[in-house]
């Protein structure tokens, strides 16, 4: 059996303990392709305030961007970015976890001035046993001097950046509302990279008009760009977006757990050695949910599924 290399196993290797990420959402912070700078709506399948009950703190409906000239909220965002790696601590220790990441998840990370994102990344870093940082943003919304300074901070600590890429076709990039070309993801990637960051690239399998060759294709093109590490998750319909429209048209067919399972193991077998894996499924278990019913299903059961495709295909996870 060949061992896919895991997020968690990489990380223990080096640092010798259990190290786990913190998701943070930080209530100011907002994505291009929400606010009109891009687009307007978002991608297709994103409800935009979905990811964390803690973005509807900000009350006020004050939001950031990259030309902002003053930051009110920075007082709160600091103080929230402590709680909630405290709450994530307490959490996590108790499973075993001695060593954390600061992933700041939600939405798009580097879209503010970088004043504010220097404050935040710092504050995260100063807090006991945050080894690093992990960054989740678009590849359009990234200044050289975030780059510089994530660069600078590579040196002492564990940083990751990343990007979703999604697909690696225009046609598809823009069916999904998702506000930049694939030119741009490898562009983003490639500068990381040229800075000596870690990246990990996120690619969703089962969007609106992609053939599973296409998704393979997309799953080498990243491989290709230098990606060290690589999410993949199954597309689901969510409530109240606007993928949901199409799906009540009947435009849209998710993708099933049988075409999720098998491309997902033809993904692993293009990688090249040495890419870590971050994540094989998401899903979510409330009644936003539309479809595919099985994304809805426990983890325990879905990683059971993955475990099994895998292992027939020699590979232990
Ligand atoms: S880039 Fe992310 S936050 Fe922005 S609209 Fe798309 S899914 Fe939502």
């Amino acid at each position: 059996m060949e061992k896919v290399r895991t997020f968690g196993a990489y990380l223990k290797s080096k640092y010798g303990v259990r190290v786990k990420k913190i998701p943070l959402a930080i209530g100011g912070f907002t994505c291009p392709n929400i606010d009109g700078t891009v687009a307007k709506g978002g991608c297709t399948f994103c409800l935009n305030d979905s990811f964390s009950p803690n973005v509807a703190k900000n009350r006020d409906k004050i939001f950031l961007n990259l030309s902002s000239k003053e930051n009110p909220l920075l007082g709160s965002q600091l103080n929230q970015v402590v709680s909630q790696i405290n709450k994530g601590k307490e959490e996590f220790h108790t499973l075993g976890y001695k060593k954390y990441l600061a992933y700041f998840q939600a939405f798009t990370n580097t879209y503010a001035p970088f004043e504010t994102l220097q404050q935040l990344y710092s504050t995260a870093l100063s807090q006991k046993d945050i080894i690093g940082l992990s960054i989740g943003t678009r590849s359009d919304s990234v200044e050289d001097r975030v780059l510089e300074y994530l660069s600078e901070l590579s040196k002492t600590y564990e940083i990751w950046i990343e990007y979703g890429i999604q697909s690696i076709y225009d046609e598809i990039l823009q069916r999904i509302n998702r506000g930049h070309d694939a030119k741009s993801v490898e562009e983003a990637i490639k500068k990381a990279k040229d800075y000596g960051l870690n990246v990990c690239g996120h690619l969703i399998f089962g969007l609106p008009g992609e053939s599973q060759e296409m998704m393979l294709n997309s799953a080498k093109a990243a491989y290709d760009w230098g990606i060290d590490s690589v999410k993949f998750h199954p597309l689901y319909v969510v409530k109240g977006t606007m993928l949901a429209n199409e799906y009540n048209r009947g435009e849209f067919r998710p993708i099933t757990l049988d075409e999720y399972l098998d491309t997902l193991v033809k993904a692993i077998d293009l990688m090249p050695k040495g890419i870590i894996v971050q994540r094989v499924t998401a899903g979510i278990d409330d009644d936003t949910l539309l479809a595919p019913s099985w994304c809805g299903k426990s983890k325990n059961y879905l990683m059971g599924k993955i475990k099994q495709e895998l292992a027939k295909a020699g590979y232990a996870y």
